[in-house]
């Protein structure tokens, strides 16, 4: 059986998770109303990627038998006015993340459950990589944003994102 505070963890990532892409369909609407269409499809496709994340803690404990409890997702509370501050918001957040990553894996070494570390091993290789996509979008803000043209080809750029389940399969 699987320890009470890992489970509880894991159970709670499901919401975070949730409420990650709750988020990142606020950023897409946002980018959407400013006819950034490309931004727009970007945090869509984000958006995807956490309701997969929230699936994958789901399901994880499904297959190990343990109790899930879904609560409500809050409301997503940020204050979108500025296409930088939305993509800062977006590498604040995601190091949010990676902290709730890091503390459930802490969690589970504290009590020697293995197969936990194992199944979370992937997210923190996948917490790497967001915050290095959420850097790289703020860099390419810092030096295309403030012009037109520039800017029109990086939403171009954005629009290109497609979509690709989760490497991890449980
Ligand atoms: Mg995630």
């Amino acid at each position: 059986m699987m320890d009470k505070k890992v489970r509880e963890l894991l159970n709670d990532q499901i919401n975070k998770e949730l409420y990650s892409a709750y988020l990142y369909l606020d950023f897409s609407n946002y980018f959407d109303e400013r006819g950034l269409d490309g931004f727009a499809n970007w945090y869509m496709i984000q958006a995807q990627e956490e309701r997969d994340h929230a699936m994958l803690f789901y399901q994880y404990l499904k297959n190990n038998n343990e109790k899930v409890e879904l609560k409500a997702i809050d409301k997503p509370d940020k204050v979108l006015d500025d296409d930088m501050k939305v993509l800062k918001f977006g590498l604040g957040h995601e190091e949010y993340v990676t902290s709730l990553i890091d503390n459930i894996y802490a969690a589970a070494f504290e009590v020697k459950d293995f197969r936990t570390m194992q199944f979370l091993d992937w997210f923190i290789k996948e917490q790497g990589e967001e915050e290095t996509n959420a850097n790289d979008m703020i860099t390419k803000m810092e030096l295309f944003g403030s012009d037109p043209k520039s800017l029109y080809m990086l939403n171009s750029e954005l629009a290109g994102r497609v979509y690709s389940a989760p490497s991890l399969v449980l």
